[in-house]
């Protein structure tokens, strides 16, 4: 991570906001202050938006976030399945924290609950275990990718 891809994060006001060119029409930016992610699609009523967001829970929907150039951000959703997941978590905008929860080897004995689908005796060899789900405030979600061994502690 180069110091200029790191940019301001209209959200947060924080500077640890990662931008990345992905084509000349995309840029992507994830900041590691709030957590939020958008992207230069992302534009209010815009179709890329709607489509996203039939398939988001309500919290997500909630929490979406608008700047000052009509372009939305919403929650970061990591999923890893050798290492971990971090999500928004809660009823509401006013009521959540992030979830992080730990993927664990899937073991012999258990492995037949953990089929891949559509393959003959093939098993996953992770599987998310809920009992290791951590609880962490807005400003803590590097801690939660620490947690989920994204970042390094
Ligand atoms: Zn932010």
């Amino acid at each position: 991570m180069k110091a200029d891809d790191l940019t301001t994060c209209p959200r947060c006001e924080g500077d640890a906001c990662y931008k990345q060119e992905v084509t000349n029409e995309i840029t992507t930016y994830s900041c590691f202050g709030c957590g939020f992610q958008s992207n230069s699609l992302m534009k209010k009523d815009g179709e890329f938006l709607n489509e996203q967001l039939e398939f988001l829970p309500e919290l997500y929907k909630d929490l979406l976030f608008e700047d000052n150039n009509d372009q939305c951000w919403l929650p970061s959703t990591i999923n890893l399945p050798t290492q971990g997941m971090v999500f928004a978590n809660g009823s509401n905008k006013d009521n959540w924290k992030w979830a992080a929860v730990k993927a664990i080897e899937v073991t012999e004995d258990e492995k037949e609950k953990y089929p891949i689908p559509n393959k003959k005796d093939e098993y996953y060899k992770h599987r998310m275990d809920m009992t290791t789900m951590k609880i962490f405030e807005e400003k803590n979600y590097m801690d939660a990718l620490s947690y989920i061994g994204v970042l390094p502690e």
